[in-house]
């Protein structure tokens, strides 16, 4: 059985979230068969709210430098091929796999908008405001603007590894973040800002449960999340543990400097 246009506008309207703007992470093939594919949840989304945003990143542009700032998450010269293969960012250059093919879709749309942070960049339609509030040094503040904005993160067949909005609530909370850099026309431009790593999100998820509005579309689990509650519950999480949310893999280089400079004395 595949999906339509009619179940995905009746799932997403089911949320009940009115018009409140939201910022949407989703993975295409969750649904199973959907007829005319992302066109057709980007269409869904676009008839169900205002205010549509999304990750349009490109992380083909980052490069690696020799050296740079110390503590930074990072192992400098390991750039290698992936220097060699990086792509000047172009506000034109397609959102990145990792980040999916509906974000992608979203920006294809003729009335859709792209802010230009050559490594963070939001697509959205009604999403004007929300996309000004970035800037290099706070390429996550269209998501800040979005939780004032009473707004939602829609997880649409995806976790919380993927729900962005945490890491601007991981900054809010304190946590440091770190230096990257992108090849753009103008040269090498240094990001700061960057956020960690999100791989331990999903241990958000019990604490927000209470929160949480779902539904099933086809075969994807769809999950809607009131930012400001999940702002204040992370932050508070991270206040009473400086080690929360972060991940368990022993190479995690942005982890395990969050927690070497916790456990230094
Ligand atoms: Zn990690």
């Amino acid at each position: 059985m595949s999906v339509g246009l009619r179940e995905l506008r009746d799932g997403l309207g089911g949320l009940g979230l009115g018009r409140a703007p939201v910022v949407v992470h989703a993975s295409l093939s969750a649904f199973g068969e959907v007829d005319g594919g992302a066109e057709t949840v980007v269409a869904a989304l676009l008839q169900t709210f205002a205010t549509v945003l999304a990750p349009a990143f490109t992380y083909k542009t980052m490069v690696t430098p020799l050296t740079g700032p110390a503590e930074n998450g990072i192992t400098y010269g390991s750039g290698g091929d992936r220097n060699r293969m990086a792509e000047f960012f172009d506000p034109q250059m397609p959102v990145d796999r990792l980040i999916g093919v509906i974000p992608e879709t979203l920006r294809r749309q003729p009335q859709a908008r792209r802010s230009t942070h050559p490594i963070l960049s939001f697509t959205g339609v009604g999403a004007e405001s929300l996309l000004a509030a970035q800037t290099l040094a706070e390429p996550l503040a269209p998501l800040q603007a979005l939780a004032e904005a009473d707004g939602w993160a829609l997880l649409l067949g995806v976790d919380h590894t993927v729900n962005t909005s945490i890491h601007c609530a991981e900054k809010l909370a304190g946590r440091r973040t770190f230096v990257r850099w992108a090849l753009t026309p103008q040269g090498v431009v240094e990001c700061p800002g960057f956020p960690g790593c999100s791989a331990g999100f999903q241990a958000v998820a019990p604490l927000v449960e209470g929160e949480t509005r779902q539904t099933v579309i086809g075969r994807a689990r769809v999950q809607a999340l009131p930012l400001r509650p999940l702002f204040e519950t992370v932050i508070a999480c991270i206040r009473q543990n400086p080690l929360a949310l972060l991940c368990q893999q022993e190479d995690c280089e942005r982890c395990n400097q969050i927690r070497g400079r916790l456990t230094r004395p």
